[in-house]
């Protein structure tokens, strides 16, 4: 599949007109990477998780093109609200939640909530009563960047009876959630999850629940640090036959984040210093781990480092700018000789990147571009991402 990546021309007018560290987002990509979700699963719905990337333009793209979203704060249903998204575009899908998380979603409107504990039903009964609730299982990955099933999960052979008790206490029990955990390079844990899922929805049907609702999580993944394609579009087509095959008539929707913006965003940064240790070249750049690089942390993840500058390649150390000596971006990468003020160009960097970047050290937040707005550098055949209104 397509990816967004600025070619050296773009890169070069850009760093004319902007300050390094920049981000450039293109929109776009975003909506391409919707319409490729909804082509492969037209079965599934997209609830885009935006802790991924919440920048406001991503978030305004994603309305526009009829997306629902998947949150996990108050913060993020607020915001959503205040854009006018109505509360059942929106799924909160943090199994813990806070009473003023609670409250928020019953005042906008949210009427989806997953749990994964009997602890949490007594507080969704009372401050959402009546809602519609799914229970998240634990599922299995060895293939996973990000396992999230560590953390999240009740076993699968307690599901369907804590769905009863939720039935007990009030609540609508309508559905079983999984996350297959982030960065997901096979289908095999999506079908394994499904299987399991399947005899589930069976199990609480002879329990006297009829679920209607299942959500297949995120880790769709993206192109990593060599750039090769992971093909998500195969991973995709076969979850798409196995749902068609276990789950007619149910109402299905996925949670995809990286998926959405991972491939829509480049961050264009300069060297700012060097340095021989060991003997070998290292590199300072204006950004660093406590910004956009912060996914490195965060996120297992390893970044693409592109230089065009030519001339052979050797390994290189390249460092972030602030005064922590954690602040190492990758080493021992191959790239050519690069001087001060030279560029690198980052792609792929859309998701876990600027959403969990600081200012520490004052070092400011790499600037958003988006490619959108800069028609005399990008030579845009505008297609119209702006197909949908908002919701009116
Ligand atoms: C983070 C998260 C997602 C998004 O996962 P990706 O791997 O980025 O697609 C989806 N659902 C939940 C509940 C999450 O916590």
């Amino acid at each position: 599949m397509k990816s967004f990546r600025l070619t050296e021309k773009e890169m070069v007018s850009l760093a004319k007109k902007y300050p390094t560290p920049f981000v450039v987002v293109s929109l776009e990509q975003v909506a391409y990477n919707y319409r490729f979700m909804r082509e492969h699963m037209p079965m599934v719905n997209v609830f885009y998780a935006m802790k991924a990337n919440p920048s406001q333009k991503i978030l305004d793209t994603m309305v526009e093109l009829g997306a629902s979203f998947d949150t996990a704060s108050a913060g993020e249903i607020e915001t959503l609200h205040q854009m006018g998204v109505p509360g059942e575009r929106m799924i909160y899908a943090n199994p813990v939640k806070t009473i003023g998380g609670l409250k928020t979603a019953s005042q906008c409107g949210v009427r989806k909530f997953i749990f994964d504990d009997a602890s949490e039903i007594a507080k969704m009964a009372e401050h959402v009563p009546g809602a519609e609730v799914l229970v998240r299982i634990r599922v299995k990955n060895a293939k996973a960047l990000v396992d999230l099933n560590a953390k999240f999960g009740a076993d699968p052979s307690e599901a369907v009876e804590l769905l009863s008790m939720a039935k007990k206490a009030g609540l609508s029990p309508v559905g079983i959630a999984f996350h297959v955990g982030s960065q997901s390079l096979s289908s095999e844990a999506y079908i394994e999850a499904l299987l399991l899922t399947r005899r589930l929805f069976d199990e609480a049907e002879k329990a006297g629940m009829h679920l209607t609702m299942l959500d297949i999580g995120g880790g769709f993944p993206i192109p990593g640090e060599d750039g090769t394609d992971p093909h998500a579009g195969d991973i995709m087509d076969a979850v798409a036959r196995q749902l068609e095959r276990l789950f007619s008539g149910v109402s299905i929707w996925s949670e995809p984040g990286r998926f959405i913006c991972g491939t829509a965003v480049n961050l264009v940064t300069s060297v700012i210093g060097e340095k021989v240790r060991n003997g070998q070249q290292w590199y300072v750049l204006d950004e660093g781990l406590y910004g956009t690089f912060s996914g490195a942390m965060y996120d297992h993840w390893k970044f693409e480092i592109c230089s065009f500058n030519k001339g052979e390649a050797q390994k290189t150390t390249l460092l972030g700018p602030s005064c922590d000596s954690i602040d190492f971006v990758k080493r021992d990468v191959m790239l050519p000789r690069h001087s001060i003020g030279d560029l690198m160009l980052i792609p792929n960097c859309g998701s876990y990147t600027t959403a969990s970047a600081t200012t520490f050290n004052g070092f400011a937040f790499a600037q958003t571009v988006y490619r959108e707005d800069e028609p005399e550098i990008f030579a845009i055949g505008m297609e119209p991402v702006r197909k949908h209104l908002a919701y009116a």
